[in-house]
């Protein structure tokens, strides 16, 4: 007499239960062998699942997204990254084409960004920079190296366009070199001065001469590199004065003054 289905069922039930342990192994070992094969099979499957059920699925990814904002971020950008390493060739020729297409657009919005972030920025690139003096160091002597030419015309140029700052500099060497103490002159010292003694050089009184800095005691003579030492005077005063005290310098010009008067 044939079996029903009822008790298929129940033999079924009992030969796994009696043979659970091998009846696993074996599925295990199939799954294992076909690995590939069954992994095609469930793709395929959950594709026509989604192509059928595609508003359902969708609704319940976007639900599923919302109640998990966290870890749908975290894996988004955990997915992102590890995509990217694994195309990084493609990312780059992207990145080269997609920049080279847009340069015009890229270029105003770097300006905009720079403006509005322009704080921060300095701030970061000065952060850096007091952290890493040596790869500075390495860059400039680099790229002063490979572009030695621009430099120079470069440096020719700022000297040319700003006499005020060579002067300074120079300035500011011999100070160090002679030893000088004081808190330095810089170009906006200098035209402090020029304006308070209304562009005129101190000694002479001539107004359409260029004017010099001078040090009222010598830096030669321990004379601080400080604008409290300092006045303005025409080149021909300044090499007139050069070493001299200044009450020495004004005698002699007396002196001089006097016999051409005669
Ligand atoms: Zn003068």
């Amino acid at each position: 007499m044939a079996m029903t289905s009822d008790e298929k069922k129940a033999r079924r039930k009992e030969y796994y239960q009696k043979n659970r342990d091998k009846i696993l192994a074996r599925v295990a070992k199939y799954r294992k062998e076909h690995k590939d094969e069954l992994r095609e099979k469930s793709l395929v499957r959950s594709r026509i699942y989604y192509s059928e059920h595609r508003d359902e699925c969708n609704a319940r990814s976007r639900k599923w997204q919302k109640d998990h904002g966290d870890e749908t971020a975290l894996r988004r950008s955990t997915y992102m990254k590890q995509w990217k390493e694994n195309n990084a060739d493609h990312v780059k020729e992207y990145m080269e084409k997609y920049r080279a297409d847009n340069e015009e657009s890229l270029r105003d919005w770097r300006k905009k960004y720079n403006c509005l972030n322009f704080d921060e920025i300095s701030r970061r690139a000065k952060m850096y920079r007091e952290n890493n003096p040596d790869k500075m160091t390495a860059r400039n002597v680099n790229y002063r190296k490979n572009n030695y030419e621009s430099e120079i015309d470069r440096i020719r140029k700022y000297h040319h366009e700003h006499p005020e700052k060579l002067r300074c500099h120079a300035n500011k060497r011999r100070a160090t070199k002679l030893g000088a103490s004081g808190r330095g002159i810089s170009d906006t010292d200098e035209a402090v001065l020029k304006d308070e003694y209304a562009h005129m050089c101190v000694y002479c009184g001539r107004k359409d001469v260029s004017l010099t800095v001078d040090h009222i005691v010598p830096l030669s003579r321990g004379g601080d590199h400080d604008i409290e030492n300092a006045t303005v005077c025409c080149k021909s005063c300044n090499s007139k004065k050069k070493n001299n005290s200044l009450l020495r310098f004004m005698y002699r010009k007396h002196v001089e003054e006097t016999q051409n008067d005669r």
